[in-house]
């Protein structure tokens, strides 16, 4: 790590090294501009340490026990005992690599990297307070805010680690808890909830909305909910999450339905869960001239720019969405747009995948969406049921779905619960950022057998061609 002394003057500053910063940080290397990268935690962000890595970690893992222990039918017999500690260790081992990775990618590009917390301090300067050594003082030409967001918490649920847990304690328990709690039955929720319930957790989900996944279509969460429950997750919606008190092996959470009812719950473990906030605070904002818009997140135009011309902002402190991926694609645009390269990001093929079992990927738009965009949509779907390669994965719930414009057959979105979701919806992504039709993606020869046929079968099905389904 090239910490020193740090830089007086950089080109571009870019404040926050998880996947937003870094990638923007390598990529306006790559392009010869002088960039300085600051981190105050570890490099890597979110994502990398607390976030997309370390959950499918652990998600592989509990996959890996659940399955061994669940295979009678296929003539195997095993019964996994699981090392929570054992997996955990294996999970931080991947996280490193990672990690160090991210580090000497940098360096090897010519970043340079600082450890500190950066708060602005005028329009073109910043400090960096360091763990070790004087704050470095930097001025710069421009920055790229890229501080990411944290855990909301529940009024009066604050994370201790112990009795009350944010994602980020969850990924790192000592033991499986006998009994687990998860508040919010979002993305997170329900991956971490997956996870537990594998691992051989009691698994109770309580979430104010009446449904889980709120944010996908009905059908969608209804099948990932349907197949948590068979695992023996057990959820309560309507319920909003009010106050908590220790009990002698954890905590009894007292929620609230709308009519004013109130229900307890006991857990050894209460996981928090119930969204993410950016993290503009304490970042002086002010001196840079900036002003977050109400729910703290900082607008941005198509390439990045706040208001301040020489600002830019990506990733999750840019709001919606959320995403790994997201945050690195504007990283990318920022920098090339910093390096005065005419470079702008298009929103609407962004994928989006929830690592559930089954898996859900969801790219552009859905069918009421796409009416509600002036379309006249038509629709496909292909039952994993009829897949052979489902069949063999023993895998049969879930379906691809395509939705495509009627006129001109473009398509325009689609919806996938499958195995291996999170990599079937790459192809469909393509199809909808090129513009691909219907007949596009028909006249591409899957290979057999994968899940991937069920792509093309949607297809056929949208235009009343489908051979494998009627
Ligand atoms: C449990 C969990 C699972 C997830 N799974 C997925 C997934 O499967 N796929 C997916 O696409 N997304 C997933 N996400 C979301 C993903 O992690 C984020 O979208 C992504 O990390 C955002 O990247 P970012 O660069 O904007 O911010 P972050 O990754 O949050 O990085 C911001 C960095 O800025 C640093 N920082 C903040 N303030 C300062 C300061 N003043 N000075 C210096 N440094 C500072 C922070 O320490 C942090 O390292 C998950 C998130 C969680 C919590």
């Amino acid at each position: 790590m090239t910490a020193g002394d740090g830089p007086t003057e950089t080109e571009l500053l870019i404040v926050g090294g998880g996947p937003g910063g870094y990638v923007a940080a390598i990529r306006a290397a790559q392009l010869g501009v002088d960039t300085t990268l600051v981190e105050k935690d570890a490099f890597g962000g979110t994502c990398l340490n607390y976030g997309c890595i370390p959950s499918k970690a652990l998600i592989s893992g509990a996959d890996v026990a659940h399955e061994a222990g669940d295979a009678e039918h296929m003539g195997i017999y095993a019964d996994p005992a699981v090392d929570l500690t054992g997996m955990v260790e294996w999970k931080d081992g991947v996280v490193t690599r990672l990690t160090r990775g991210v580090e000497s990618l940098c360096e090897s590009e010519g970043v340079d990297l600082i450890e500190g917390t950066a708060t602005f301090t005028g329009e073109h300067a910043a400090r960096v307070d360091r763990d070790e050594g004087d704050p470095a003082e930097i001025e710069f030409e421009h920055a790229v805010v890229a501080t990411g967001s944290r855990p909301i918490t529940v009024p009066g649920f604050e994370f201790d680690g112990e009795r009350i847990l944010s994602s980020k304690d969850a990924l790192s328990l000592e033991s499986v808890p006998d009994r687990l709690l998860v508040v919010g039955a979002g993305y997170i929720g329900m991956e971490l909830s997956t996870v537990y319930a594998k691992l051989g957790a009691d698994v109770t989900v309580v979430e104010m909305l009446d449904e889980a996944l709120p944010t996908y279509e009905d059908d969608v969460a209804k099948l990932v909910r349907e197949r948590a429950e068979d695992l023996g997750v057990d959820f309560h919606f309507g319920e909003a999450a009010q106050e908590w008190e220790a009990a002698d092996e954890g905590a009894v959470v007292y929620t609230e339905d709308e009519d004013g009812g109130r229900t307890a719950f006991e857990a050894d473990r209460t996981l928090v869960a119930v969204g993410r906030q950016a993290v503009t605070d304490g970042l002086g904002l002010d001196a840079l001239g900036l002003e977050p818009d109400e729910n703290g997140f900082l607008e941005t135009d198509d390439r990045g720019r706040t208001d301040l011309e020489h600002v830019f902002a990506v990733g999750d402190v840019a709001g919606e969405p959320m995403l790994a991926h997201t945050a690195m694609v504007e990283g990318e645009v920022a920098a090339e747009v910093v390096a005065g390269e005419p470079a702008a990001l298009d929103h609407q093929a962004i994928p989006a995948a929830v690592f559930t079992d089954p898996e859900v990927g969801t790219v552009g738009m859905t069918e009421a969406e796409a009416e509600e965009a002036g379309f006249d949509p038509i629709v496909g779907e292909m039952p994993m049921r009829a897949s052979g390669r489902a069949m063999t994965l023993d895998e049969r719930d879930g379906f691809v779905r395509v939705v495509a414009d009627a006129e001109t057959e473009f398509l325009l979105g689609a919806q996938v619960v499958a195995p291996e979701a999170s990599e079937l919806i790459a192809e469909l992504a393509l199809a909808v950022e090129m513009g691909a039709t219907l007949e596009d993606v028909a006249g591409t020869i899957h290979t057999h057998p994968t899940l991937s046929e069920a792509v093309r079968e949607a297809v056929l099905d949208a235009t009343g061609d489908a051979v494998h389904t009627q």
